[in-house]
């Protein structure tokens, strides 16, 4: 309970920055990244992309745009060799903040996946109206998966699904590109 209380903590000290960006607001695409945003121009770029070539991406965005939920992306270490994690939730007002970590070292395909995976699970957790903070986050996914024990990968088929069907979406869109 201890190490949730620091990732709390943690998070509501980031979503508070965050907030108190101005900037921030102004950064997201004009077209359609309103709710799954990146301070990141590359990273937002790569939404952006990933949402014009694959349905799979662009009905998670349209999801979340649907949403309370505010979604960032940015290129921060997960730790534990983790690519890439949903790190926090946090409810500010009406809406959901989200934070999801990538390792945005090569800005490619794979990346676009990770992200679609990442995105999957936020979807998992705007199912839930009950899950307002990283805590009830956390005792949702040791709920929904099997190995859920609060320290460890806690894992989701419908994630890998998504991001495996992005993947292979975005490869059906280069062929149809190079014919
Ligand atoms: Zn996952």
């Amino acid at each position: 309970m201890d190490t949730v209380n620091r990732v709390v903590i943690a998070v509501c000290g980031l979503c508070w920055v965050v907030l108190a960006d101005p900037a921030i607001a102004q950064i997201s695409s004009p077209t359609s990244l309103v709710h799954v945003r990146s301070r990141s121009p590359q990273i937002a770029a790569l939404i952006q992309r990933g949402a014009e070539r694959s349905a799979t991406f662009r009905q998670l965005v349209a999801t979340i745009d649907g949403s309370n939920g505010i979604v960032y992306i940015e290129d921060e270490n997960c730790g534990h060799g983790v690519p890439a994690c949903l790190h926090s939730v946090v409810t500010a007002g009406t809406h959901r903040f989200f934070r999801v970590k990538v390792n945005a070292r090569n800005i490619d395909d794979y990346l676009t996946q990770m992200i679609a995976h990442e995105l999957r699970h936020v979807v998992e957790v705007l199912e839930d109206p009950s899950v307002t903070d990283s805590a009830a986050m956390m005792r949702l996914y040791q709920r929904i998966t099997r190995e859920g024990n609060g320290e460890g990968a806690m894992e989701t088929a419908a994630a890998i699904d998504a991001g495996n069907t992005v993947r292979a979406e975005l490869r059906a869109f280069e062929r149809r590109v190079a014919q």
